[in-house]
């Protein structure tokens, strides 16, 4: 932790840490409360601030699902153990959930995935012990999309640079924090080399400044199937928002289930800590819930703030009743020997003070950079257009639109040079039999590449507008002489 999520220490008495609780809805107050209760009995020094989210605030109008004095007391308290929040289907805009993660730019998720005692999975005894770390906010998960045509939906794929650094950069630091070995950056660069690429170079350039971490780097489908046959081979995995929300569900699987999931959310101003697990609206308010994944996560969230000693005492607890399997939760007991979260929760503070046989893993403080403020920009030293991309919305056979638009373009300084569809050239025609869509990406090229080429383009622009529907355009630009654009497939 470094000092800008140092949380705040109350001013009086003991140095307690205070900590924004969510207890959230549906099992959320059960399983808030068994984990506040546990922690008290542990002696972890926590003021707690109880706060809003969720289902009752949407229904009050507040569209974020996060009111004002939710948001304030986070600002405040930079650490927050939360319950699951509903996402309303029928009432509310936004899931309260993207809402917190967004509104603090808590752009670490991580997923601690490991075999727990007595937990009998296909998996069991393999020795799975491992942490996905996803990147939380960029990727298709900026939300940006569009329709092009009444029949084709876009979805902005966007990685930047220093987003991909910062959850790299958190991934080295944790592997280090853990005394972990090996760290695994899993991502779909053979396709996507610019976004999911940008990870992967990001990665290599940074990984020398970390001689003691064995770099790894992995296609993310592979991955997959790597996790399923050979799990233990993993120790730290980083990903891209997407792949990393696919992968940490797939890991979370083989020890268990959702049941058993931690997670935390980092940021470089606040720490937000949950369960991965929703609301299970079905068994709310029967004292049937396991809090385990809560408590799992209240464990991360005491380390984070530094007090190792409660966070070991309370994991020990936890594996001490794991083990002996007294007094467990429906969904973990042998059949028919389950208890309410209540008897369970007791069972755990009863434990508090002995020793497991799994022994806990030491833990160091987690060091994170301290990212400068305002825009992050980093101008290239040269930058060049060369074209232009223009998509068109037609019905018109491919060679038909070419000779349209070839006409179009004369006397604008720009020239057709290919047509696609979804990905392939479909003019000059390849010998290939694409199946067509009414949305067509005309590439247009400079006969020379220029500093700046609005002009022409504005020209261009202009006359194809005139004739044809278009829907969007990229600049097709070079930057330190290095192309910032893919070509498509079989263009040459
Ligand atoms: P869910 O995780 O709530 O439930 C899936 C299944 O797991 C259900 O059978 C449920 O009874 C069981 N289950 C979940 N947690 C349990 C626990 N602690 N103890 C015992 N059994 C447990 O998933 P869902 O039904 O898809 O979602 C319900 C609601 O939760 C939705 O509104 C969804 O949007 C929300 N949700 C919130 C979060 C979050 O806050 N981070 C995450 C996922 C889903």
């Amino acid at each position: 932790m470094d000092a800008q999520t140092a949380p705040q220490k109350a001013v009086s008495g003991i140095a307690k840490t205070r900590v924004t609780a969510i207890p959230g809805d549906g099992i959320g107050p059960e399983v808030v409360g068994a984990v506040q209760r546990i922690l008290a009995a542990a002696g972890a020094q926590i003021d707690w601030e109880e706060a809003e989210a969720g289902a009752a605030v949407f229904k009050r109008g507040i569209g974020s699902g996060a009111p004002q004095e939710t948001l304030d007391s986070i600002a405040r308290n930079r650490i927050v153990l939360k319950g699951p929040l509903e996402t309303p289907v029928d009432y509310g805009e936004k899931s309260a959930n993207v809402t917190l993660r967004k509104f603090f730019e808590l752009y670490g998720n991580i997923r601690p995935v490991r075999e727990l005692p007595g937990i009998r999975t296909p998996f069991s005894g393999r020795g799975i012990d491992m942490v996905i770390v996803r990147e939380n906010v960029e990727d298709l998960y900026t939300g940006i999309e569009h329709m092009q045509t009444a029949g084709a939906a876009q979805c902005l794929k966007l990685i930047t640079e220093p987003g991909s650094e910062r959850i790299l950069r958190l991934a080295a630091a944790l592997t280090l924090a853990e005394g972990r070995k090996k760290l695994t950056c899993a991502t779909k660069a053979n396709i996507m080399k610019l976004t999911e690429g940008m990870m992967k170079r990001v990665f290599e350039r940074i990984m020398p400044d970390y001689p003691a971490i064995e770099p790894a780097h992995m296609i993310i489908d592979n991955c997959a199937h790597q996790m399923v046959i050979a799990p233990e081979q993993f120790d730290v995995v980083v990903a891209t928002n997407m792949n990393g929300d696919i992968i940490s569900d797939l890991a979370a699987g083989l020890v268990g289930g959702l049941g058993v999931a931690p997670s935390s959310n980092i940021g470089d101003h606040a720490a937000m800590f949950e369960a991965v697990h929703g609301s299970a609206p079905q068994i709310a308010g029967r004292d049937l819930a396991n809090p385990t994944a809560l408590l799992l996560s209240a464990i991360m969230m005491l380390r984070h703030i530094g007090d190792f000693a409660a966070a070991e005492k309370v994991e020990q607890a936890l594996l001490v009743t794991l083990e002996e399997g007294r007094n467990l939760t429906g969904d973990i007991a042998r059949k028919g020997q389950g208890v309410g979260t209540t008897a369970y929760t007791d069972q755990v503070i009863a434990n508090l003070g002995r020793t497991s046989a799994h022994a806990s893993r030491a833990y160091k403080p987690l060091t994170l950079p301290d990212w400068p403020r305002g825009v992050w920009h980093q101008a290239p030293k040269a930058r060049e257009v060369t074209g232009l991309d223009v998509f068109i919305e037609t019905g018109t056979a491919p060679a038909e639109l070419a000779a349209a638009l070839q006409a179009a373009a004369e006397g604008t300084g720009l020239g057709l040079k290919m047509i696609e569809n979804r990905g392939v050239q479909v003019w000059p025609a390849l010998s290939g039999q694409p199946f067509l869509v009414d949305l067509f990406r005309c590439r247009f090229l400079l006969a020379e590449p220029a500093e700046n080429a609005d002009a022409d383009i504005a020209k261009l622009m202009a006359a194809i507008g005139a004739k044809h529907t278009w829907m969007h355009v990229e600049k097709l630009q070079r930057f330190d002489g290095k192309d910032g654009y893919t070509k498509a497939q079989g263009e040459n």
